[in-house]
Formats: structure tokens, C-alpha cells, sequence
């Protein structure tokens, strides 16, 4: 490095410091004669700043015009090489407004407000011991970047000033490490700011922060509301400092930055106590990604009335959680909220003389009276391990974090048949994903059939804000987004604006939408037969079960949310194929698995009954495309259902297929006269039961 002057003394500079700058924007026409002429009276010391400050024209023009007028190149502050910034002390960048951008052995490049300062160019030229080429960069942001590359601190106190009121975390652990090498002077900035974040992130309602390295410094976001949102970002050379606060705050190791790690601590905002998990993970040349999540220690004792359902899908929840043995499962992706649900759920069923047991990996939050066991793979209690003890303690309910292997579903199915209650989770979409998922692990379809008592499918929808949305005609929606059948509430569509009060989003808050397969009679025996996911909830959905879509686009229809938020979170809307329904009636299991499967091969829906009565009462809620019949069945014959099918006005429509073994001309003739359509003598013939069973569809106006 060349010999340096201790220090550069020269005469403070005269205002405007770039006079030459109003001339050029006026001789571009970009100024009125007589905002000029003010401006020269007034006299600041950057015309081109004020300029933009008085918004007399944007700052992306006047820095393309002044850089033309002096024949240099915009420059791009964001890059700025360390090895360049060694050559200018802060005093004679400062003096000169001017940032190193690059150096190599002959020349240095530097950022300007004053490019046709000679004065200036000779004595950086001499300082840096090379030949200097400007670069033009507006005084506003070439000052903050000054700010950025020298003083780290300063830079940092403009970004906790900026977060407004006074921070008030009390409980931040005061520990400094003896290795630690960095300059004092950015530690207690880097400190205030990591405080003034989190109570920032809290009084924003976040749920987590994320800091997160990279090229252009250390960015620092919330989730919100579910929604990922840049706050601001930390120069590069106070990132450092952020991140080991971040790490000693919560007591993890800052020598080792290349595993993983976590921890906790905890924090207090505005008088009210929250758990911080810590977690940091090397990402990048940049360093360690640093995710901290808020948990309010109180929303443990969350009330199921608190996350938002409306009564049907209270109803329907309630009903799951009134049984006393099997299993109910909570599903949904990452973020839905199933925790929550789940130890909501808990809070509802402990009652006096109640055992619940917990096993989680890792345990969430510390419930009251429950005993809560913490999976640990590392030292061999895995989740199937953990339930094997804790069964032997015979609880009435069980809460199992997640069921990811079949070992830990196979015990869970055991504690669910036995006489337990299992609450649990599965990583899967929907009801119908849940029972493939579930298959696909290895769970046999009859015990899943005896044992699943229902599956929750949930997701969170932001809540409009309540203070800025507006009404909208309904006709702005798709036609997808009809309500769903049974609809009946006063129609408001609104959609989202933004205002302060929702951090400019449109939303504020969430609640939670249902999914809600309740495992009984038909479906049940669907599920043992092992009909396709698709299937099952198809015929849920004749029994009043709402799809997540259904679920959402109502709340669309009151106002609680807008269309674009139910298509963010559950997806683009479902375009169904028309299904088509066989109703199988038939005694003999044999010939109604048979049937089932034939029908099923050829993509058909089926639905079976074992008796007269109870083909009568099918037909009549389900409305089947078709209705396979057998004569001979206890309680109510073939006979019997055919006369009471003319008979009744809601029957009256299914088509009939008389399925028997009684192959004479007197029984065919009979049905006929009854009304059936078609008559198929046992035994069964795949390929003839097809293609009769479409002839009479296509006969009956039904699509195929
Ligand atoms: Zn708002």
C-alpha cells in the first residue's frame, strides 16, 4: 500500500457543492424556471438532492441526466470491494463524498456526487496512489452508503430508530464470549437492534423472524399472518454482529458457525412474557441463516371457539372429539395450524379423571397437568418407542406428534383399537390423501376402517382487515367460485387494500378452515374395501362433508376473506369430472365386493347395502346414477324395493338393474313390470355387467 498524509486538510467546501447540477437539469428541460430560481436562492448544499427531496422529478432521472452531463457512468452502490475501501480513509471519503467502488493496481473506481471536482479528483488520486475514474451517485443514497461501509453502527441506529418506540426485552442474556474479535463499537448497536426487532416483530403480531445473509447485507424478515415480509436489510459489515448477538442470546455456540444448532431464551414486550426458539443454519458464503420464533407461552391454553370455525364445522369437531377410542387425525402442510388444533382439541377433552398423555418431538408448549414426553431420535426413543411406554401407563388419550413410519402407525393403530383415544398428525393434504398416505405406510385397509374415527383436514386463511377492505360486486368472482349447496348467509364479497393498521398487507389475523371426513357406516366400508381416496370423499361429500375448497369459498361469500386468499392457501379450484354413483345392493358380501370391484375398475363410484331396507333408504338420500338389485335379501326383497322405488316420488328416478340368480322368464317379466330397466342373471359376467349397466345410463341421459 502507498505512504499516506496522516491527514488531508482543505478548506470547507462552498454551498452548493454541485452548482453545475441545476444548470443540467434546467437545460433538460426537467426543471421550471422558477423552481430553479428558488433553488439558487436557497442554496443547499447539493442541488441534486434537493432536487429529489422536493420532488421536482424522480431520483432514477436526475442521476441519468447529471451522470450524462459529466460524461461518467451511473454508478452501482451496491457492490462496494473491501479491498477497495482500505485506500480512502472515512475523513477524506467524507470530505469529497466519495465511495471506493473497486481498485486494481493502477486505477480505483469511486462513486461521486461531484464528478467535475478536479480538486477532489487529484487529491483522492494522490491519496489512493492510483488513477481515479468517477462514478456518479445522487448525495442521499452515496451518504447512507458512507454510513454503511464505515460506520456499521450508525447505519444499524438509523434502523432501530426507524422501528419507532423504545424497545423493552428485559430478559436478554448479557454474555460476551473472550475469543470474540469484533469491534466494540457495533456490538451494542447490534444489540439494541436485535431487541428492537423482536419487540417490533411482536407488536407486528409476527410469528417468526428470519435473518437471512446474503450479497447485498443481512435481510431481515417477518412472517406474518403466514406471509413472508422484508423489513429491512442490514448492511453487510454490521451482519456479523446481528447474527452473533442473535446466537449469544440464545446461548448457542458463535465459534462453531457450520452446524446447525438451537436454542431458546426468553423475552419480555410491553410487560408480557414470550418464548424465543433460536435456530441458525449455515446457508451460504454469507454465513448462518438465523430463524427465530416467537411462541406466546398463553395461546397454549388456546380455546378450539378461538381459531374461528363456524358452527357446522364446530359441530362436526366436537362430534370427533366426544369418542373415547380410535383415532382422529389433524392433516394439513406446514403452517396450517395443526398444533394448534390439536392442543386446542387436548384442552377441550381434559377433564377430571381425564390421563392424557403427550408424545412430541419436540414438545411445543407445556401443558398443565399433562405428561409430556419428548421424542428423541439421537438417543433411540423414536415416536413408536415413546407410545410403547407410555401405553404401558394405559392413558385414556393419546396426542402423537406425527405418525412419519409404519412402525409408529402400527403401535398407534394398536393403542387406537385397544381401547385409547389417539389424537395425531399426518403431513398430507386433505382427507383423501390422508387414507392413500396411511395405506401407502403399510396400515391394513380393515383396521383403518375400524379404528379411524375421522381426519381434519385444515388450513388458516387471513382474515381481511376489518379496517380498509371494501365491498365488491359478487360478479367480480369466477365462476369457480360459486358458493358451496347449502349456502345461506347474507351475501358481502370484499376484497383487500392495505392500510396501516394491517402493515399495508389487507389482512389482519386468521382463522381456520375444515376439512372434515367423519368415518362411519358407508365410508367406513369403503375404506375397508379399500376404495380410492376420491371415492370416499366423493361419497362423504352426499353425507354434507365440505371439501377445503368449499370451506374457503363460503367465508369468500360473508366477507371473511377474499377469492385470491382461498386460491393462495388451499389452490387453484378443484375441476371435477362428473362422478357417477352405483348404489350395490346384495346380501352376499361376496357379490357385492365383486360387483364393487368390477364397477370401480371402470372408474364408477360405489356404495353398497346389505339389505332391502337399507338399498330403499340409499337410494333415496344418495340418489345413485344406478341401482344394482338383488331379489332375494332379508327384511325387504328385490320385489319389495322395486315397488316401493315406483311407489315413493324421491326413488323414483333411479334407474334399476335386477341382478339375480333366478333366471326365468316369470321373474324377468316381473321386474320389468316393476320398473327395472334391465335384468342380469348371476353369475356375474365383467364385460356383460358393464356394458349393460352404461346402455341403461346412456338410455337414462346420464353422461358417461
Ligand atoms: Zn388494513
Amino acid at each position: 500500500m502507498p505512504a499516506r498524509p496522516a491527514h488531508v486538510s482543505a478548506p470547507p467546501p462552498r454551498f452548493p457543492r454541485d452548482a453545475w447540477a441545476l444548470a443540467a437539469l434546467e437545460l433538460e428541460g426537467l426543471l421550471p424556471a422558477h423552481a430553479a430560481e428558488r433553488l439558487r436562492a436557497e442554496a443547499p448544499e447539493w442541488m441534486a438532492a434537493a432536487v429529489v427531496s422536493q420532488g421536482l422529478a424522480p431520483a432514477g432521472q436526475v442521476a441519468v441526466i447529471l451522470a450524462r452531463a459529466a460524461r461518467v457512468p451511473v454508478a452501482s452502490l451496491d457492490r462496494v470491494e473491501p479491498a477497495a475501501v482500505q485506500f480512502l480513509t472515512e475523513t477524506v471519503a467524507r470530505q469529497h463524498a466519495a465511495l471506493p467502488l473497486s481498485a486494481t493496481n493502477k486505477a480505483i473506481r469511486i462513486a461521486t456526487a461531484n464528478p467535475l471536482d478536479y480538486d477532489a479528483e487529484r487529491a483522492l488520486g494522490f491519496v489512493a496512489g492510483r488513477e481515479v475514474e468517477f462514478q456518479y451517485a445522487l448525495p442521499g443514497p452515496l451518504a447512507k452508503r458512507l454510513d454503511e461501509v464505515y460506520r456499521p453502527e450508525r447505519s444499524i441506529e438509523r434502523l432501530v430508530s426507524g422501528l419507532g418506540a423504545q424497545a423493552t426485552i428485559e430478559t436478554v442474556v448479557e454474555e460476551r464470549d473472550a475469543g470474540e474479535t469484533a469491534s466494540a463499537s457495533v456490538e451494542a448497536p447490534a444489540a439494541r437492534l436485535v431487541d428492537a426487532t423482536i419487540a417490533d416483530a411482536v407488536r407486528e403480531r409476527a410469528s417468526d423472524i428470519h435473518f437471512e445473509p446474503g450479497e447485498r447485507g443481512l435481510a431481515i424478515r417477518y412472517r406474518v399472518d403466514g406471509v413472508m415480509r422484508e423489513v429491512m436489510r442490514v448492511p453487510r459489515s454490521a451482519a456479523g454482529a446481528v447474527t452473533r448477538r442473535l446466537k449469544i442470546t440464545a446461548k448457542l455456540d458463535i465459534s462453531d458457525p457450520l452446524h446447525p444448532q438451537d436454542g431458546r431464551t426468553a423475552a419480555r414486550v410491553d410487560g408480557k412474557a414470550w418464548d424465543l426458539r433460536v435456530s441458525s443454519v449455515p446457508i451460504s458464503r454469507y454465513g448462518e441463516k438465523i430463524v427465530v420464533r416467537l411462541l406466546d407461552p398463553a395461546s397454549a391454553t388456546l380455546k378450539l371457539d378461538a381459531i374461528g370455525l363456524w358452527p357446522d364445522e364446530m359441530a362436526a369437531v366436537e362430534g370427533l372429539l366426544g369418542n373415547r377410542d380410535g383415532m382422529v387425525l389433524v392433516t394439513g402442510p406446514t403452517g396450517s395450524g395443526k398444533t394448534s388444533t390439536l392442543y386446542a382439541a387436548l384442552d377441550r377433552i381434559r377433564t377430571t379423571g381425564i390421563n392424557v398423555v403427550t408424545v412430541e418431538d419436540p414438545v411445543e408448549y407445556h401443558l398443565p397437568g399433562v405428561n409430556q414426553i419428548q421424542v428423541s431420535e439421537k438417543s433411540g426413543l423414536t415416536f413408536a418407542a415413546a407410545l410403547r411406554s407410555v401405553l404401558r401407563q394405559d392413558p385414556d388419550v393419546v396426542l402423537l406428534g406425527e405418525i412419519r413410519d409404519l412402525e409408529t402407525a402400527q403401535t398407534a393403530w394398536q393403542a387406537a383399537l385397544s381401547g385409547h383415544f389417539v389424537l395425531s398428525t399426518l403431513h398430507t393434504n386433505d382427507a383423501a390423501a390422508s387414507i392413500a398416505r396411511l395405506r401407502d405406510i403399510g396400515v391394513e385397509a380393515f383396521k383403518l376402517a375400524s379404528a379411524l374415527r375421522g381426519v381434519l383436514a385444515q388450513r388458516l386463511l387471513r382474515r381481511l382487515c376489518p379496517h380498509c377492505s371494501e365491498p365488491v360486486s359478487p360478479e367480480s368472482l369466477p365462476a369457480t367460485a360459486r358458493p358451496p349447496q347449502g349456502f345461506e348467509r347474507p351475501v358481502t364479497v370484499k376484497t383487500a387494500n392495505g392500510c396501516s393498521q394491517c402493515g399495508f398487507t389487507g389482512y389482519r389475523g386468521r382463522f381456520a378452515i375444515e376439512e372434515i371426513l367423519t368415518v362411519d357406516g358407508t365410508i367406513a366400508e369403503l375404506i375397508a374395501r379399500g376404495s380410492l381416496g376420491d371415492q370416499i370423499v366423493e361419497s362423504a361429500r352426499r353425507y354434507g362433508m365440505h371439501t377445503l375448497w368449499e370451506a374457503g369459498i363460503r367465508r369468500v361469500w360473508t366477507g371473511e376473506t377474499a377469492y385470491d386468499e382461498v386460491v393462495r392457501v388451499v389452490g387453484e379450484p378443484p375441476v371435477k369430472a362428473a362422478v357417477t354413483l352405483v348404489l350395490v345392493a346384495d346380501d352376499d358380501p361376496v357379490m357385492r365386493t365383486l360387483e364393487g370391484s368390477i364397477l370401480q375398475a371402470e372408474g364408477f363410484v360405489v356404495v353398497a347395502a346389505e339389505d332391502g331396507v337399507e338399498a330403499l333408504e340409499q337410494a333415496q338420500r344418495l340418489q345413485p346414477a344406478i341401482l344394482l338389485l338383488d331379489m332375494d335379501m332379508p327384511r325387504l326383497d328385490g320385489y319389495g324395493v322395486l315397488e316401493a322405488l315406483r311407489q315413493r316420488l324421491a326413488g323414483r328416478g333411479v334407474p334399476v338393474i335386477v341382478v339375480t340368480a333366478h333366471d326365468d322368464p316369470a321373474t324377468e317379466a316381473r321386474c320389468i313390470e316393476l320398473g327395472a330397466e334391465d335384468f342380469i342373471a348371476k353369475p356375474i359376467q365383467p364385460a356383460r355387467l358393464i356394458a349393460r349397466v352404461r346402455a341403461v345410463l346412456r338410455r337414462t341421459g346420464v353422461a358417461l
